[in-house]
């Protein structure tokens, strides 16, 4: 019996992983957060569980991005957390301002309307600007424009299993578009018109929707009707975008981005409260082939009031195969059976 001698630190698979190698087996991929200085204690949270769990194997540099700029403490601090590459970026003024066309008087009444539906965030005019900003314009940033994958990371998020692999090679080598943890249902009355603004920019371009295609399980009705009616149209289940491992060169395609387009011109981020999550969910149910979306279902994590939980020595801190501490009637916002429902994990969605 021959014993494989221990790899170095940081060598995976034999690929090299050092920190400060500017020509280490990295992909080229970045872990990033859009996140406020007043969030500091809570990105340090976050920080503390990918590192432990999964980065300080890897070292992929972190990049933080701010509509203001990050405060001398907030760098110090954060510097303390990781042995990789940290970059500190400004969005610029025009991917984040609210557009020209944008009416602000339409704005507040429509608002004031949301609000009365039980909208959270209505009135708030930079959460609609950060839906809009992860919708279509994270990945124009001039610091991401060589990058071509990301891990979105939030403040006072949660991360439970040891994961011993690179999950961006994982991405690559195997054609990967997008990956998730969880999926819910939307409240509809935030998204009253994105279905029809959708059907409306898709009339006449029937020909670009993907090969397989994931459009049945956009329209499913049959577990939450009501929500499909209130929405007209689409089911609101969504993957849940305050964590998403995916490949930018797909939101920089041009079927992709041609929807964003019509969407932003149609005012619903700001009439409405379209969130990046529904507005991400239908763009690749209909321009990705469902095969290209992974679920990691071995990535334990938490963003409060829901959990993927796996059933895993590696993972510690989460009870198994829980999906939320909350209420009992949060249980029913989970719709990953959804997913799997119409597409499986082998299963094509058929031609229409
Ligand atoms: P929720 O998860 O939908 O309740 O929304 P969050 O408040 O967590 O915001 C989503 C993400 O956007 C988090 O990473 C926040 O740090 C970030 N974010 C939200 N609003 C702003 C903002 O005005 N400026 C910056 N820099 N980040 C923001
Ligand atoms: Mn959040």
């Amino acid at each position: 019996e021959t014993l494989e001698p221990p790899e170095p630190l940081h060598r995976v698979n034999g690929h090299n992983y050092d920190a400060d190698n500017p020509t280490s087996d990295r992909i080229n991929a970045t872990l990033l957060s859009l996140v406020r200085n007043q969030e500091l204690d809570q990105l340090i949270q976050s920080m503390k569980d990918l590192e432990r769990t999964w980065n300080h194997k890897f070292n992929y540099p972190w990049t933080f991005i701010n509509d203001v700029p990050f405060t001398e403490e907030f760098k110090r601090e954060t510097r303390k957390h990781s042995n990789a590459e940290i970059r500190y970026e400004i969005i610029p003024k025009e991917h984040w301002e609210i557009p020209s066309w944008i009416n602000k008087d339409m704005m507040k009444e429509s608002a004031d309307l949301l609000a009365d539906q039980g909208v959270q965030y209505a009135h708030l005019e930079s959460y609609h600007q950060m839906c809009r900003w992860n919708s279509g314009m994270f990945y124009k940033h001039p610091a991401l424009l060589d990058m071509q994958y990301y891990w979105r990371v939030e403040p006072n998020v949660h991360f439970f299993c040891d994961i011993d692999y690179d999950v961006f090679r994982y991405m690559r080598d195997h054609n990967k578009t997008y990956g998730f943890t969880v999926n819910l249902y939307d409240s509809p009355e935030s998204i009253a018109g994105l279905w029809p603004e959708t059907l409306r920019f898709l009339a006449n371009k029937e020909h670009s929707l993907a090969k397989p295609n994931a459009m049945n399980w956009l329209t499913d009705k049959d577990r939450r009707p009501e929500h499909n009616r209130k929405a007209h149209g689409y089911s609101t289940c969504h993957f849940w975008s305050n964590f998403e491992i995916a490949d930018m060169n797909f939101w920089r395609s041009p079927e992709y981005e041609a929807y964003f387009e019509h969407l932003d011109r149609a005012g619903g981020f700001f009439y409405e409260r379209w969130g990046d999550a529904p507005v991400h969910s239908i763009g690749l149910g209909l321009f990705a082939d469902p095969n290209s979306i992974h679920w990691f279902k071995d990535i334990g994590y938490q963003h409060i009031p829901f959990f993927n939980c796996p059933n895993s020595p590696k993972c510690k801190g989460c009870v198994k195969g829980r999906f939320t501490d909350g209420e009992a009637w949060l249980h029913r916002e989970d719709c990953r059976p959804n997913w799997f429902k119409y597409v499986g994990n082998e299963w094509a969605v058929p031609e229409k």
